[in-house]
């Protein structure tokens, strides 16, 4: 009579589908974590991983997503025995999971999860961000999801979140993972409270600022652009100086963004995390803010060089490869996420044992051959962020133009207000940006909000910053 996994009508509940005590002892939340698996010995660190490895291995030849990749590529059970091995397992990428997906509609076979499932284990579905058509579903089972709570919860008290602390989450609510695990991870394991206004499309932005201001809000977790936007509409639409309102951090994904303006504007600190839907959250901050800390109990991750795939020194650019160590459902073993990022080469003065990655510089695949040369939209919006007569909105087209065909790019700019000279600032910010990239742009100023159609900083999370219009334009 009580719900025996046997029993014809069983339910799977949530709270007896794992060991819970197990899980905390494996992959501790804060604040065992600072003064357990933060203080292993690099060889202790890389024998945990090692087993963590295998097992995933194990779990992946469940799996007919690699059984098939890692068949055609030679590889047989048994083939990899020790965590250097994993340099001979073959990379794919997240064209190789499209491909599962439409050859498996509608969930693929690389997750070795389906909603079948759901007779053994509670799942939830996430998606990723998706620009267009239909975003890519992912399951996560019990050991997923409450793994990347305890992973969001280590960050956030790397950055200095305290229990009793108000958070307000200006992360999407709904498929995207954006919001929903930050809620999780604070919920369950940080003792601090969530604020779920999500984003501008859910919760108007004056209404954001005066719940900060009336409910005592002290954190900040949102996208640079938002937090930015946030600001501002205090500043000069509301007449509230956001240095007033006493928010201590913010927590946000910088990226190759400038942390000084962000912090200027809040007078408070910012911290750099990254995170993606699948993986949950890879690294973070601590309060050096000198690089993020890899949580490399739950993850092994290696920088590679785009083109030949041969691994870089420490301290040099590439792109990075996801293998997780704490997953059942999807796992990810070579995984190249296509962002860019390098190793720090020194250890951090919190003592924490984890490497740390420096910034995420863009990604491999939102960048553009501009006349021969490299270019990511991100360092234009870097660069951008020195300059005080725009307030750091920008939008990049890139355009085949004339009867040569040469590539173009127009950025646009948004004005800090109507005063500014237009001719002037578009002369010195195109010699400017010939600096940062290398390569002409040529920069068009425009009024404040008018890129907001583009960029939907006001409704959306995920900021839009490119429309490469070369392939559609031309025949
Ligand atoms: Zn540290």
């Amino acid at each position: 009579m009580d719900n025996h996994p046997n029993d014809p009508d069983h339910v799977p509940w949530y709270f007896r589908s794992l060991d819970f005590e197990q899980l905390w002892r494996d992959y501790p939340p804060p604040p065992n974590f600072f003064h357990m698996t933060a203080r292993l010995s690099r060889d202790e660190l890389r024998a945990r991983q090692e087993q963590r490895f295998l097992q995933t291995m194990k779990r992946g030849w469940e799996i007919p997503f690699f059984q098939r990749h890692w068949s055609e590529h030679g590889m047989e059970p048994g083939d990899i025995r020790t965590l250097d091995d994993l340099r001979k397992v073959p990379v794919y990428d997240v064209h190789d999971i499209r491909r599962s997906i439409e050859r498996n509609p509608p969930f693929g076979d690389f997750m070795g999860l389906s909603p079948e499932d759901g007779k053994r284990l509670p799942m939830v579905l996430q998606t990723s961000g998706g620009t267009t058509g239909l975003p890519r579903p992912m399951l996560y089972a019990p050991q997923d999801r409450e793994t990347m709570a305890i992973l969001g919860a280590r960050r956030l008290a790397m950055h200095g979140v305290k229990p009793g602390d108000m958070v307000l989450v200006t992360l999407s609510l709904g498929l995207g993972n954006g919001g929903m695990a930050p809620r999780e991870a604070m919920w369950r394991y940080s003792g601090a409270v969530p604020v779920m206004t999500g984003s501008g499309a859910n919760t108007p932005t004056r209404r954001q600022l005066e719940i900060v201001k009336a409910w005592g809000i002290k954190v900040l977790l949102g996208f640079p652009a938002y937090l930015r936007h946030m600001a501002l509409v205090a500043r000069d639409e509301m007449g509230i100086d956001p240095r007033s309102l006493g928010i201590r951090l913010l927590g946000t994904h910088l990226g190759p963004e400038q942390r000084e303006p962000l912090e200027e504007l809040w007078g408070a600190k910012a911290f750099d995390m990254y995170g993606t839907h699948e993986s949950g959250m890879l690294a973070a901050e601590c309060s050096h803010q000198t690089g993020m800390h890899v949580m490399e109990d739950a993850f092994h991750l290696e920088i590679a060089d785009p083109e030949t795939g041969a691994l870089v020194n420490d301290g040099e650019r590439g792109t990075v490869y996801i293998t997780t160590l704490y997953k059942y459902g999807a796992p990810q073993i070579r995984f190249n996420v296509n962002d860019i990022s390098a190793w720090h080469t020194t250890s951090c003065p919190c003592g924490n044992c984890m490497r740390r990655l420096k910034a995420i510089f863009g990604r491999n695949d939102n960048m553009i051959k501009l006349r021969g040369v490299n270019v990511f939209p991100e360092a234009v919006g870097a660069a951008l962020l020195e300059e005080p007569r725009c307030n750091g909105e920008y939008f990049c087209f890139v355009d085949r133009v004339g009867e040569a065909g040469t590539d173009q790019m127009d950025v646009w700019v948004e004005l800090i207000d109507e005063h500014v000279d237009r001719t002037a600032l578009q002369a010195d910010l195109e010699r400017r940006m010939k600096e940062v990239l290398s390569v002409k742009v040529k920069v068009t100023p425009v009024g404040r909000g008018e890129l907001d159609p583009y960029t939907q900083t006001s409704k959306s999370s995920k900021v839009k910053r490119l429309l490469d219009r070369r392939h559609t334009t031309s025949s």
